[in-house]
């Protein structure tokens, strides 16, 4: 029987996963992968690596749950390290697969790893199924996407674009290949690792798809969804905001599985200002991928889309910045959240963001290079699109948005408390 290799990206459910659901149907033996990169643990060109400690655990309780999941389905999830076009090129010369299904990526890099499998002879069948709205079901295509988000939003709301219900996850998967395995390439297990101190370490935000489908459910069955406008730019804690972000940008959680929960809550206990909240940040999570889709590469330049030039970043004041040493107290007590966490409310991701870009000059490049390492919630298009935004470079009609730090403290930190917890005297200014 001819063998079909499944290439888990970041896609590491299987609820909802029309690619995997496609390489299912396929009716030959399935090999599912995932490729640990080897430019994980490398240091970047900010001299940090890409993947901190946090991101990597996160990910691999992911994989972990995921492993499980396709047993008790009958096969196998093999990991292998290296570089994924290679690996995957490798392992389907040794095993004679010919086709390998893959979701698609709208960034530079994810998509050069789809051209390389191409040129090393893998007929590759990549499914687009990230985004909340298909870009097929859009109101217009991607070239005519609105500048803006607000732009954006009417037009879908205007035509009453709605997502399609989630694929539910098949009972059964192919069996796995009958040739010997392993096959002398580098394969590593899964890792159960230790929970990352997310939400106050908090043994329900495990990584795996089963733990994103009960806090979906959790959060659902909750009444914060009713008052989520309200506490949403709340900056610690587990019920301020909905906690998704981890699972979906590992993909152990598909956002048409949130929406359907999101409908479910709203036919139980009413829709209101808040529940509708919900639906507009996914949406901005929907126009931050479609955004990439329609700029690629150009949203990676110093200057991104726009024409001013690139900032001259000073490496101490960004140390600085990076360790929590800025001498802004509220500032710093973000950074280090953000250092020890791997996680960062949506406020002060906007205030250090800003801080970087606005008060200290910075290139935004390595203020987002940053957050990819230490966000357990790293997703290329949401982080790029942010920063950019941010930086006047992107999708901001306002040519940048500057958050006074101070004010911000003033109103979001009154007593100090966020600023005591992270070990930073409270205050207006840190005085
Ligand atoms: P909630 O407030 O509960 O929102 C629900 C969901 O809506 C989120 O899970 C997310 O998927 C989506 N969402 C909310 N706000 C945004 C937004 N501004 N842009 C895109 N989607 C949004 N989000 C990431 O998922 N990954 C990133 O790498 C990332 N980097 C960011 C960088 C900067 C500089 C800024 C300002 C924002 C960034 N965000 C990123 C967006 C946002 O801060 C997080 O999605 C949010 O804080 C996650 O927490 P939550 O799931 O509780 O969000």
């Amino acid at each position: 029987m001819a063998i079909t290799l499944y290439w888990f990206r970041n896609d590491l459910r299987l609820t909802d996963n029309p690619s995997l659901a496609a390489a299912c149907a396929a009716g030959n033996e399935l090999l599912p992968i995932y490729v640990r990169s080897s430019d994980e643990t490398t240091a970047t060109s900010w001299n940090f690596p890409r993947w901190g400690v946090e991101r990597r655990a996160f990910r691999d309780q992911a994989l972990d749950g995921l492993d499980r999941q396709i047993a008790a389905r009958g096969n196998r999830l093999r990991i292998f390290a290296g570089r994924p076009a290679e690996v995957i090129v490798e392992v389907a010369r040794r095993t004679g697969a010919e086709r390998v299904f893959c979701e698609s990526i709208a960034a530079p890099e994810e998509i050069a790893e789809v051209a390389a499998l191409r040129e090393g002879g893998l007929d590759v069948c990549e499914q687009w199924q990230s985004s909340l709205l298909l870009p097929a079901d859009l109101p217009c295509t991607i070239e005519q996407l609105p500048g803006v988000f607000t732009a954006f939003r009417h037009a879908v709301e205007r035509a009453g674009v709605l997502p399609r219900a989630p694929l539910a996850a098949s009972a059964q998967l192919p069996p796995a290949p009958s040739v010997a395995l392993p096959i002398g390439l580098t394969e590593t297990a899964t890792q159960t690792a230790a929970t990352p101190w997310f939400a106050f370490s908090d043994p329900a935000f495990h990584g795996s798809e089963a733990s994103a489908l009960a806090h979906v459910e959790h959060y659902f069955e909750s009444a914060a969804p009713q008052s989520y406008k309200a506490t949403r730019n709340g900056l610690s804690g587990p019920d301020y905001s909905t906690k998704f972000s981890p699972w979906l940008a590992v993909g152990a959680l598909s956002p048409r599985t949130v929406f359907q929960a999101l409908k479910a809550h709203e036919a139980r206990c009413g829709a209101n200002d808040s529940t509708y909240w919900i639906w507009f940040e996914l949406l901005w999570r929907d126009f931050f991928r479609f955004w990439s889709l329609k700029h690629g590469v150009r949203l990676f330049r110093a200057r991104g889309l726009s024409e001013r030039p690139p900032a001259q970043q000073d490496a101490q004041a960004f140390a600085r910045w990076c360790a929590g040493e800025t001498g802004h107290g509220f500032v710093d007590a973000g950074m280090r959240d953000l250092a020890c966490s791997g996680y960062l409310s949506n406020r002060m991701r906007q205030v250090v963001a800003s801080y970087l870009i606005h008060d200290l000059d910075g290139d935004w490049r390595a203020g987002a290079a940053w957050f990819e390492s230490r966000l357990i919630d790293y997703d290329v298009c949401s982080n790029h699109g942010n920063w950019l935004y941010l930086a006047g470079r992107g999708a901001d009609p306002r040519q940048g948005r500057r958050f006074d730090p101070d004010k911000q403290a003033a109103t979001y930190d009154r007593e100090g408390r966020y600023r005591a917890l992270w070990g930073v005297a409270g205050g207006p200014r840190n005085a």
